[in-house]
């Protein structure tokens, strides 16, 4: 099958377009013919060894596709069911084997394509807004990178939960995507004091929790945004790793909370991934969730698609068509 094969941890130039052997689903699991797979910012830290993983790797953590077969003892999917999932790695290729509890039958009214753009952003809007701080009427929340993929998902959950939203974005143009998304107020942070900012728009309070994505460029001036006892949530690092933390800090800026959490451990029982995954799919098929899709990629420009996540030039999703 044609795949993108990462040998060695490194640059853009380390993603291989090329054939390799066919994965074999083998007991609980299925094989997956795959039609698109997300791109996400996940794969550049696995392909920067940022995160690690042995070598030679497949990289990508979503899909859609159809079932090809499946491993003994399968019960939750059958060969020819449209399905999508977020997590095991091995998406750039044409065939994906997935442990089979981990695979979501994609609903009717939704296309494969949406699907695939669905799962790793919507899962983590979700779980973000839902679980790690579970925002209601009354809250305030600040979103970082809000056009982004993650972030117009997070926008627009935030809203459906009653939250007021203030976003931040790096350009004009995306201001408008993030308005678009739902947010009340949008601060471009290349430009502006944006915890200052933040201050203004809350008459001097600060929000009651951040979502940050953008990690070392914005770590201190967010816990610097919330009120006493709000909550920062770091979830990802587009501007690099946040460096050690003191946990006097947050003592200083008002006994925040901290936590770094991560999609794996909201999805890590079958019940608890179909109620993200329905919720997120059921969405998309009513159109109350709406999807930006910034570009489709044949597979063989995954370095392209890259490459361009990694430059602040894209925004929503990214999708490579196998
Ligand atoms: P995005 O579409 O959000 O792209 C990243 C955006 O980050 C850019 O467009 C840019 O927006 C902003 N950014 C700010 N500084 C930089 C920088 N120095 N380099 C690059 N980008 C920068 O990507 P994703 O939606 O795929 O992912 C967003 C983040 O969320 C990633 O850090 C990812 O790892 C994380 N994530 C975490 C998950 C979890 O469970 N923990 C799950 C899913 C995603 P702008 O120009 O507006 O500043």
């Amino acid at each position: 099958m044609k795949a993108i094969v990462v040998h060695q941890c490194g640059g853009p130039e380390q993603l291989h377009f090329q054939q390799t052997a066919a994965p074999v689903a083998g007991p609980g699991q299925a094989l997956v013919r795959v039609t698109h797979a997300g791109v996400n910012f996940i794969d550049i830290y696995f392909r920067m060894g940022l995160y690690k993983a042995d070598l030679p790797m497949i990289l990508g953590m979503e899909a859609a596709g159809v079932v090809e077969s499946v491993g003994e003892g399968v019960t939750e999917v059958a060969p020819g069911d449209r399905v999508a999932y977020a997590g095991p790695r091995g998406a750039y290729a044409e065939y994906a084997v997935t442990p089979a509890w981990q695979l979501v039958k994609i609903p009717s009214g939704v296309s494969g394509e949406l699907a695939a753009a669905a799962m790793l952003q919507g899962m983590t809007a979700h779980y973000l807004t839902h679980s790690t701080f579970p925002l209601q009427q009354g809250h305030t929340c600040l979103v970082h990178a809000a056009a982004g993929g993650a972030g117009q998902c997070i926008v627009q959950m935030a809203k459906r939960r009653g939250a007021r939203v203030i976003a931040t974005v790096g350009t004009a143009a995306k201001a408008e995507l993030a308005r678009q998304a739902g947010a009340d107020e949008v601060i471009l942070y290349e430009q502006v004091d944006f915890a200052a900012e933040t201050r203004r728009l809350t008459d001097g309070k600060g929000v009651d929790v951040v979502y940050d994505s953008v990690g070392a460029s914005t770590f201190v001036k967010s816990l610097d945004s919330l009120r006493p006892r709000g909550m920062m949530v770091t979830f990802g690092n587009a501007s690099g790793p946040v460096p050690a933390v003191e946990p006097l800090l947050l003592n200083a800026k008002g006994s925040l909370f901290l936590t770094r959490p991560t999609l794996a451990h909201h999805i890590a029982t079958r019940d608890e991934l179909l109620w993200r995954a329905g919720d997120v799919l059921s969405w998309l098929a009513s159109g109350d969730l709406k999807l930006h899709i910034h570009q489709i990629y044949p597979l063989s420009d995954a370095r392209q698609a890259q490459e361009d996540l990694a430059a602040r030039r894209t925004t929503g999703k990214l999708l490579l068509a196998v």
